[in-house]
């Protein structure tokens, strides 16, 4: 028997290791069937080059749990290593690599793969680790080497029959987790689903049915323990599969979810080597979009599923998988944002995502308009946050109107450009994002002969300023704001059917009995009979500004007053006919009636001053 010392250049690294990312202890697995799978690959290798000429034989890897003895082996058989190799690979590649590991990750934490402690991480659960192995070439016998976790190693022939290598792991007492069959099975599920070498992990019962009818019985038999599915969807060419293959695919990542909307499969290799498949998931509610659910891998290898950094923000939106070997694992995260391929890499994940929805919009805009609700989560999104995204988004970013029409931004400034451009040659687009409370002013702004446009309250809100700032010839008005009537004075405006002398008498009528308006004003307009007598409407400006605090979750010193203007239709019966004829204080308190009944149109009449206007028109029907 041969024993050494690893020669240790810094300082004792093991106790490092031991305590490295106590919580990432776990990693150990992933790294020692990593380099298992990499034996057997080069093993292949070699085989398809010729220069072995052996069986290759079942090239399965086993993991094998022994609780009663704690160890916990991965047995492959690949190209083992012969007594020099282990001294070399072992003893110095191995344990220099850890090293450097270890001294990069003293100053940084934050590592994105934990790639590079390799082999040592044994050292992480075990007190003892043996390794047998036994090499493809002919010469030279099988070897045992021991450490246990100190720099000092024991290397000796032994007997071992077959072809590569066992790492037999002495679980230490305060790992003794990992001799848990439940918690290795998830280790494996997370992160070596998808290696590219069949990884059995003992057997597993599976139930057949047998017969017909009534002799119909289950047969329970015992069957390999298959862990992963070496040859993933996006390991192949997209003229292979079926639009099947990728919702199965999906469902292999996602079990029992909502099929896909649609998806991207990626695949360059020049000038950085990428593959995956990025999902449009089906959206119940856009608030309820989850993140962090595409999974990032380095050669079929799990690496993380936090892939902030490497794809841009929005599209962390989108589920799936990015497998590419460019990306630098053992560097911190914040380093990611400025490695040239990283930058590569987003760039081309966002022009792909971009041609994507353009070849759809172009296909089947049927198709399109009907995923929009889902799609345009995603892609207002973008737009928002990637400059290159809003241009090429221009494209097929859409609007709806109330009759549930789309347009593109350019197909409906056509559109509303005869009928609602302002005095200052703006366009002014109408919309709500409540078509119940602002039905009256929906059906005013129709009667005019405007178009309306639906929108939702979070993302359409910054959507609209960014349209309006990028554009500058368009404006997004809401329909109950002071601007929308701004069209109407564009073109005829009405004659008042009062003489300047009794619309003076009103206004002061309604100054008067309103008192305080809050900051809002009081405006005498002469609209059509048909409109209502008073109306409310408020300032576009504020309040954007209170929905945008609102949004941010400020409260900057209480509530913002929900400020408000009053507009009073002259050409009203009720205005220029009945009030104008009352006498005394019925006159006021008509004044104040209909402001609240306006007030109750916007839903802004609340709690006592509501109670009251309800008693009062129970006396009134009296
Ligand atoms: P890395 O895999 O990054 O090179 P490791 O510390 O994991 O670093 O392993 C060091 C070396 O030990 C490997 O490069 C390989 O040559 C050898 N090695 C490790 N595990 C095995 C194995 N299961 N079979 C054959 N060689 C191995």
């Amino acid at each position: 028997m041969q024993k050494g010392n690893i020669s240790v250049q810094t300082e004792n690294i093991f106790p490092i290791i031991k305590k490295f990312l106590y919580s990432d202890h776990e990693i150990f697995l992933r790294e020692l069937i990593s380099n298992a799978v990499d034996a057997t690959s080069k093993l292949k290798t070699l085989a398809s080059k010729g220069e072995f000429k052996g069986e290759l034989g079942d090239l399965t890897i086993d993991i094998i749990l022994d609780k009663e003895n704690k160890t916990l082996t991965i047995r492959d058989r690949g190209i083992g290593m012969t007594e020099a190799e282990v001294k070399k690979y072992l003893n110095q590649v191995a344990f220099s690599s850890a090293e450097d590991f270890v001294k990069k990750y003293k100053d940084d934490a934050n590592i994105i793969g934990h790639f590079g402690l390799g082999f040592y991480s044994a050292f992480m659960v075990a007190e003892h680790v043996d390794v047998l192995t036994r090499s493809y070439k002919k010469s030279g016998k099988a070897q045992k080497w021991s450490c246990d976790g100190n720099p000092s190693f024991t290397l000796e022939a032994t007997k071992k029959s077959e072809r590569g290598t066992d790492i037999v792991l002495h679980i230490a007492e305060d790992s003794v987790e990992f001799l848990e069959q439940a918690r290795i099975q998830t280790l494996l599920d997370k992160y070596c689903k998808f290696l590219p070498v069949e990884i059995r992990f003992g057997t597993k019962t599976e139930t057949n049915y047998e017969g017909e009818g009534e002799d119909r019985k289950a047969v329970e038999t015992q069957v390999d323990n298959i862990i992963n599915n070496p040859t993933p969807a996006w390991k192949k060419k997209a003229n292979k599969l079926k639009d099947e293959d990728y919702k199965a695919f999906y469902n292999e990542l996602y079990p029992y979810s909502t099929p896909p909307l649609f998806w991207i499969h990626l695949d360059i290799d020049f000038p950085f080597d990428l593959t995956g498949i990025l999902y449009f998931p089906k959206l119940n509610n856009s608030m309820e979009v989850q993140k962090n659910k595409i999974q990032l891998y380095s050669n079929q290898v799990y690496v993380t599923d936090d892939v902030s950094n490497i794809v841009p923000e929005f599209l962390t939106l989108l589920h799936g998988v990015i497998d590419s070997p460019d990306i630098p694992l053992n560097v911190s995260r914040s380093y990611l944002q400025s490695d040239a391929n990283v930058k590569k890499i987003t760039a081309y994940i966002t022009k792909k995502v971009a041609e994507k929805l353009a070849k759809l919009f172009k296909k089947d805009r049927k198709n399109f308009e009907e995923k929009w609700g889902e799609i345009g989560v995603f892609a207002k999104y973008g737009m928002l946050s990637e400059e290159k995204f809003y241009d090429k988004g221009l494209k097929f970013a859409l609007l709806k109107n109330l009759d549930e029409e789309f347009y593109t931004i350019e197909e409906y400034k056509e559109k509303i450009k005869a009928n609602q451009t302002d005095k200052n040659d703006k366009l002014v687009v109408l919309y709500t994002n409540d078509k119940e409370r602002h039905f009256s002013y929906i059906e005013s702004a129709k009667s005019r002969g405007y178009d309306v446009l639906e929108v939702d309250k979070v993302i359409d809100n910054h959507f609209m300023q960014q349209l309006e700032q990028k554009m500058g010839d368009l404006t997004f008005v809401r329909v109950d704001s002071d601007t929308a009537d701004n069209l109407v004075q564009k073109d005829e405006k009405m004659d008042s059917v009062l003489s300047d002398k009794d619309q003076e008498k009103v206004k002061s009528l309604f100054t008067e009995s309103l008192g305080e308006l809050k900051g809002g004003t009081i405006e005498l307009k002469a609209l059509s009979p048909d409109d209502h007598p008073v109306m409310i409407t408020k300032p576009e400006f504020m309040r954007r500004m209170k929905e945008m605090q609102q949004m941010q979750g400020m409260n900057m010193g209480g509530d913002m007053p929900e400020y408000h203007n009053v507009v009073v239709n002259s050409n009203h019966p009720l205005i220029a006919e009945k009030l104008l004829k009352m006498r005394g204080e019925k006159k006021a308190s008509f004044a104040n009636y209909l402001h609240k009944l306006a007030l109750l149109n916007q839903d802004m009449l609340k709690g006592e001053e509501l109670s009251e206007f309800v008693k009062k028109s129970i006396e009134f029907m009296r």
